[in-house]
């Protein structure tokens, strides 16, 4: 029998994923691919990605760029930081490398928000070096391949991920190899129901022989998720509404947000302070918004003042046109409420 990575290879030119934007190209397009494909699909990534190679064609364009201009570029595609991090690493490569963009692994590793499969991705991707990735898809195929058992969180299972990854790497090929192991977890050994029968090492893999699909790869132990509640201030003027810009770490660390408040007392309490007058007010529904360590649920409360307040721009805060706010850099919840609430009104005073 072949070997794994032979039949993967093999397997890759036949039916894997040909034709993706950022195959065959520069490091560059490889290293952005690599961070939004993080945690995100492949479907919703591409969009993502062509807007962004359009506006930062290469990692001088990136560097130059402004934190606002990337992460409006982001916004909508969650966990903000990479966004963050690829300009900061952009803005690296052009002082330390001059803008070219590093082929060591020892200098992809330095950089923000690139980890250990990261750069052996770059490097394996667009350099055809011999080294071993361990995204989410591969530890998936590589559990129920080699029967590994124990949640890959843990220090000693990932250490046994390694070594299988880096024992099963061929000699060549180790590019459209590396491909194959991405194509394998996202089309044909995935989450739930395996398509085993297409599988190109379906005759020796331990999860199948052993029926053991279904519990391979060992999920996360479970915790309780917290809930936070939190209340999202719609102050409007005609369509105009308040932005506030979030500090630059944390969640939506540098995104613009609408007022937040852990509850309607003290919303209402700052409202009352601000000196703004309402000419009406509406709660709308409470929606939940997941994050990775807790469930945050938010209470909008829509008010339409009666008159722009004379003190409008104040550091981190600004009247900015619905529309136009939709296609700044927000979060998620906060695009899901103006798609649904904002009906401009007119305009009084
Ligand atoms: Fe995954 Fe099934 Fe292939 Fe095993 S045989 S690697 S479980 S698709």
């Amino acid at each position: 029998m072949q070997s794994f990575s032979q039949r993967l290879i093999a397997w890759q030119r036949l039916h894997g994923r040909h034709g993706l934007p950022w195959q065959n190209a520069s490091a560059y397009h490889v290293w952005l691919s690599e961070i939004m494909l993080q945690q995100t699909r492949v479907a919703t990534v591409i969009p993502y990605y062509q807007r962004f190679i359009a506006s930062f064609p290469d990692v001088s364009a990136l560097a130059a760029a402004s934190e606002e201009q990337v992460l409006a570029l982001w916004s909508g595609l969650g966990y903000y930081a990479r966004g963050r991090n690829l300009r900061c690493a952009a803005q690296i490569i052009a002082e330390r490398h001059a803008g070219e963009f590093p082929r060591a692994f020892e200098h992809l590793i330095e950089l923000p928000g690139i980890g250990r499969s990261t750069a052996a991705a770059v490097c394996a991707l667009a350099f055809h070096e011999r080294r071993a990735i361990l995204d989410g898809n591969v530890k998936r195929v590589l559990a129920r391949y080699c029967g590994i058992k124990g949640w890959a969180g843990e220090k000693k299972v990932e250490e046994k991920f390694w070594q299988q990854a880096e024992a099963l790497l061929p000699q060549h090929d180790v590019a459209i190899y590396t491909q194959a192991l991405m194509d394998m977890g996202a089309t044909v050994c995935t989450r739930s129901k395996p398509k085993c029968v297409l599988c190109p090492v379906q005759a020796d893999c331990v999860a199948l022989q052993t029926e053991r699909t279904a519990e391979l790869p060992t999920p996360r132990p479970k915790k309780a998720v917290p809930e936070r509640s939190a209340v999202f201030l719609l102050l409007m003027h005609g369509s105009d509404i308040l932005l506030e810009k979030r500090p630059g770490s944390g969640i939506w660390g540098g995104l613009w947000s609408l007022p937040q408040f852990d509850d309607e007392e003290a919303a209402q309490h700052w409202f009352a302070q601000s000196g703004m007058d309402a000419r009406s007010g509406e709660r709308l529904n409470t929606f939940t918004h997941t994050f990775t360590h807790f469930k945050l649920l938010i209470t909008p409360l829509k008010v339409q003042l009666a008159r722009k307040p004379l003190r409008v721009e104040q550091a981190g805060r600004i009247w900015m046109d619905a529309g136009e706010a939709l296609g700044a850099a927000i979060p998620t919840p906060v695009r899901m409420i103006l798609i649904k609430s904002v009906r401009p009104e007119p305009v009084e005073g």
